[in-house]
């Protein structure tokens, strides 16, 4: 049995079908696994532009999770940068819980910090500009009041920004560990879990009087590994659940 898998960054999307044929695979592992409880940390799907603009593949998407949820898993979602508009309509549909970013879980290692992880990412000014701005309520009200014609549009040319962006200098893109730290400080946790950066690891941040751990998560681009916990074994990344289809 596994108490927890904390998943991100799956980025699903109509376009890559074999990443939605992962992500059905990853469904019947945790069936088989017993797991008790799934954390999504942030852009589960590639681009979001409202709820109401929900079509075929997108209700097929809520009935894959909702089947795992019917057999008693809780599932829990954080928004990500990519998919910070998916609000109720599609959670009720999916039956799982959202969450705010960041959120405490109280575990027997102490308290986890569970988030989208963007916010680290200090020093590249242009995303933090778009973050204070598209996780502001005020915009995302008037965004989702514009024409669906206007929405899909400036979805798809933020996406086409941000891929754009992918090339510019490695560093920027990745998380200042100061920040990490004193945001980790601030929220009293010993454990933080995030995704965001594609960038899979597990580090001791501070040792001494508070030893402070982090876990990034990876993308699900060729074979994702899942962070699983239980309270026997803590944390640990699940050793090449593989997918072959
Ligand atoms: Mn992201």
């Amino acid at each position: 049995m596994i108490d927890a898998v904390f998943i991100s960054d799956l980025h699903l999307s109509p376009n890559e079908p074999e990443i939605t044929r992962r992500f059905q695979s990853f469904i019947d592992w945790a069936k088989t696994n017993q797991v008790k409880a799934i954390y999504i940390l942030g852009d589960f799907f590639h681009a979001w532009a409202g709820d109401d603009l929900m079509d075929d593949w997108c209700k097929k998407i809520a009935k894959i999770v909702k089947s795992l949820k019917d057999k008693g898993v809780l599932f829990y979602y954080i928004h990500g940068n990519r998919d910070f508009l998916l609000g109720k309509r599609f959670a009720k549909e999916a039956g799982w819980s959202l969450l705010n970013d960041p959120s405490i879980l109280d575990f027997q290692q102490g308290r986890i910090m569970i988030t989208h992880g963007d916010q680290f990412c200090t020093l590249d000014k242009q995303h933090q500009r778009f973050r204070k701005l598209t996780r502001n309520a005020l915009f995302k009200g008037i965004f989702l009041s514009l024409p669906s014609s206007w929405r899909k549009k400036m979805v798809n040319s933020a996406r086409r920004l941000s891929q754009s962006q992918t090339i510019r200098d490695s560093a920027v893109m990745d998380v200042v560990k100061s920040d990490v730290i004193k945001s980790m400080r601030n929220y009293r946790a010993d454990i933080l879990i995030h995704g965001h950066t594609h960038r899979p690891c597990h580090e001791i941040l501070t040792e001494g009087q508070q030893k402070l751990e982090r876990y990034v998560l990876s993308d699900w681009d060729d074979n994702p590994v899942f962070l699983c916990y239980d309270k026997t074994n803590g944390f640990y990344f699940s050793p090449g659940v593989l997918f072959e289809v």
